[in-house]
């Protein structure tokens, strides 16, 4: 039911009965994030191993307000790339968001400050979107190892420039890091000074 659309008059009927959905999404229906997805691991694997999904408790009320309210948990792993060394990086997703779901734009008037607010057009609310739009606004712009142990790629890299002929190819193979350091501020510069 999570990929099909729910129409407001079911959505109403649901809160009504304080329904509470408990659900799993797969990596493949997270369309909108797949390109964040470590691409050698996509390549390497099935993109629905089990390791990689999210826990989803969503549950619906309707408290008199004239709409039906969500609040979703989410929980579980994403398989995104680290972008210090770009290798695979588990992240660990733990969400919490409560919603409004209203028909149209002008009923937006009517939901409190409180509270955000999606509209439920004529094709009706779709937990996945919802739930990949809070995961679009909580992702980081540079998600990264927590342990730079972890990212040995860098460290060969740094040890490797004073040397020969072998430097020049990985500054090449790194190079792809550098450039999204810089693209979200992040110089590495510091960093390599510091290493050595
Ligand atoms: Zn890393």
């Amino acid at each position: 039911m999570l990929a099909d659309r729910i129409g407001i008059p079911q959505l109403r009927d649901m809160a009504g009965r304080s329904e509470r959905v408990v659900t799993v999404i797969e990596l493949v229906e997270l369309e909108r994030i797949a390109d964040l997805f470590n691409q050698e691991w996509v390549d390497g694997k099935s993109a629905n191993s089990g390791h990689y999904r999210l826990q989803v408790e969503a549950q619906f009320a309707d408290h008199g307000r004239g709409f039906p309210e969500l609040v979703c948990q989410v929980s579980g792993i994403l398989p995104l790339s680290c972008q210090r060394c770009l290798t695979l990086l588990d992240w660990d997703v733990a969400l919490e968001f409560r919603l409004a779901i209203v028909a149209t734009e002008s009923d937006l008037d009517h939901v409190t400050e409180r509270f955000d607010a999606v509209v439920a057009d004529e094709h009706g609310f779709s937990l996945v979107e919802a739930v990949t739009d809070e995961l679009l606004g909580s992702l980081p712009l540079a998600p990264t190892h927590n342990d730079r142990a972890q990212c040995a790629d860098v460290e060969e890299y740094i040890q490797a420039v004073p040397d020969d002929d072998g430097a020049a190819h990985k500054e090449q193979v790194n190079r792809p890091f550098s450039n999204l350091a810089t693209l979200v501020g992040r110089g590495s510069r510091t960093d390599d000074m510091d290493s050595n």
